[in-house]
């Protein structure tokens, strides 16, 4: 509506009264969890024994088991490159990751002590983050922030969607491939945590922006498992995602990222 009254035609002018935000979702005592526990576990796992240690190559994804009370470290081992998540309960595969009630319940970006919640009907706590060397980024003065689960994976059909071109490499297609190898399919694939994913929506319209993220090497985030689990991560062919999902990505830009979990000896 641009300046003038009413005049018959679209629509009647309207004004709305202004209202507080109020935070929708009372925090939950599970989603707030004891820091000295949690410190505690974290030690004794750091202390104990590394029972896996993998790369992911980049462009193409891994899968890997925890027990409960695992740590799981995740490095950026070369360059700076975002990972896409995803979790299933070792035992029931029908639970895994819910990335949307983990957003209410916690942020739209995970950082120390949040929790990553299992679907409907379980809504359980299957990982703690218990270390990230990224936390002082906190919230920039564009509203973005890291480790994110507003997006979801990059994927070849909206690839098609948008570029009108069919293609084969996405963080989709790469956690597709490697859940097959252990009898799984496509539909088992899940929206993901988007570690080192530097992300946020647009001031004027909400749109989901990217940053390059500012992970360089060195910068890891870590987990501790809440159940058995079992893990699949995909290195985005996006590289640390600075270019928008539809343009060309030098190869130059993706890199591989190290996996190990720790497990606490029964003496510590
Ligand atoms: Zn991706």
């Amino acid at each position: 509506m641009s300046g003038g009254g009413w005049c018959g035609r679209g629509d009647r002018p309207r004004t709305f009264p202004k209202r507080k935000p109020v935070i929708c979702y009372d925090s939950p005592a599970a989603a707030s969890v004891s820091h000295a526990l949690y410190d505690d576990l974290r030690h004794r796992a750091l202390l104990g024994e590394t029972i896996l240690k993998l790369e992911v190559p980049k462009k193409s994804a891994r899968t890997w088991e925890m027990k409960k009370g695992d740590l799981c470290r995740i490095t950026v081992t070369q360059g700076s490159q975002v990972g896409d998540v995803n979790f299933w309960n070792l035992q029931n595969r029908n639970e895994r990751f819910y990335s949307g009630k983990t957003r209410q319940l916690h942020s739209t970006h995970l950082t120390v002590y949040d929790r990553l919640w299992s679907c409907l009907p379980y809504l359980r706590p299957m990982a703690t983050v218990v270390a990230d060397s990224l936390k002082k980024y906190g919230i920039d003065e564009d509203g973005a922030s890291i480790h994110d689960v507003i997006g979801t994976r990059c994927d070849d059909y909206t690839y098609k969607l948008i570029t009108g071109k069919d293609r084969s490499g996405s963080c989709h297609t790469y956690l597709t491939e490697a859940v097959k190898k252990l009898g799984m399919s496509e539909t088992d694939v899940h929206d993901v945590w988007n570690i080192f994913m530097c992300t946020g929506f647009s001031k004027d319209t909400h749109k989901y922006f990217v940053k390059a993220s500012p992970a360089v090497k060195g910068d890891y985030i870590e987990f501790i498992a809440d159940m058995d689990l079992l893990v699949a991560m995909s290195t985005c062919p996006q590289g640390d995602v600075s270019i928008p999902v539809g343009q060309e990505v030098p190869d130059d830009k993706c890199h591989p990222l190290g996996v190990e979990v720790f497990r606490a000896s029964d003496e510590n």
